[in-house]
């Protein structure tokens, strides 16, 4: 059987499913938070020219030395991740599989998509934040706050790569910057919903110990260094031999042969291996 056939067996056959997704599957709906491509030029041509940014991800690690810069860039950034976007054909194949299955999401991904896509909020651990929200710029405190409006505000009255000063968010406890929760330095917080979800996700973990079970971990975009999200996964295959592992990537595969008779392996264009899967519905 090929590996489209055994993938779609498996998910369908499976009691519960992890899912596991990084920068990969970003690629595949069309954002490319590395590249310097024309929807860069088209969002980010003043960061460019103003603080030789040249990608997204160069953008979130920069050290602005205005914040009303730094404020244009993260309100475009998350324009361009979530205002411009309907969810894609990539997400809603992936929603599909995961009709009346119990599911969890683990993602390093920032940009909202799977709760944006329609995917429950509850069962979502976004381990390295998500670009809606604030937090304290030295995390004196660990509240975060839904950023949405300001942003959207940040966005509209930007000119030339900067918002008005008077628009600069200030923390309400000591007065200092703010900044996007994601993981960018040591003072991300991890709030109580971080929290929360991270308790959540070891508990799906643990369930997903039960020999009895059949269980199924899709792994989708997950590049060979990021060991945050691979390295549970490949541990709990390894730990429970009623678990199939599912890689999907493009050009970036691996599987430790400890593993490779329960993993399946899909190279190539995410989206294209969901599509094929999702379309051998009946047969
Ligand atoms: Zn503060």
């Amino acid at each position: 059987m090929d590996s489209i056939k055994r993938a779609r067996k498996a998910i369908l056959q499976a009691d519960m499913v992890l899912i596991g997704a990084s920068n990969g599957l970003s690629i595949a709906q069309g954002i490319h938070i590395f590249a310097d491509n024309q929807d860069f030029n088209d969002y980010f041509s003043d960061f460019k020219n103003n603080n030789a940014i040249k990608s997204i991800i160069q953008g979130c690690f920069h050290q602005f030395s205005k914040e009303e810069q730094k404020w244009a860039f993260y309100s475009k950034m998350y324009h361009y991740f979530t205002i411009d976007r309907k969810p894609t054909q990539v997400m809603q194949q992936l929603l599909s599989l995961m009709k009346d299955k119990p599911y969890f999401v683990v993602t390093s991904n920032i940009d909202s998509h799977f709760i944006n896509s329609g995917f429950d909020p509850h069962a979502i651990f976004e381990i390295e934040g998500n670009c809606r929200f604030m937090q304290c710029e030295t995390a004196c405190h660990d509240t975060l706050y839904d950023a949405e409006q300001k942003l959207l505000a940040f966005y509209a009255k930007q000119e030339n790569g900067s918002i008005p000063t008077k628009l600069v968010p200030k923390c309400p406890k000591c007065g200092g910057n703010m900044k996007l929760n994601i993981e960018v330095d040591s003072h991300f917080v991890k709030g109580a919903t971080w929290q929360e979800n991270n308790q959540k996700y070891r508990a799906f973990l643990d369930q997903a110990k039960n020999k009895q079970k059949k269980i199924v971990l899709l792994e989708l975009g997950v590049g060979l260094r990021n060991i945050l999200i691979k390295q549970p996964f490949m541990n709990l295959t390894y730990y429970n031999s009623n678990v199939c592992y599912i890689t999907f990537n493009k050009g970036e595969i691996y599987v430790p042969i400890e593993i490779d008779a329960q993993s399946i392996t899909l190279d190539g264009d995410i989206g294209q291996s969901l599509s094929e899967i999702v379309g051998l519905n009946g047969r």
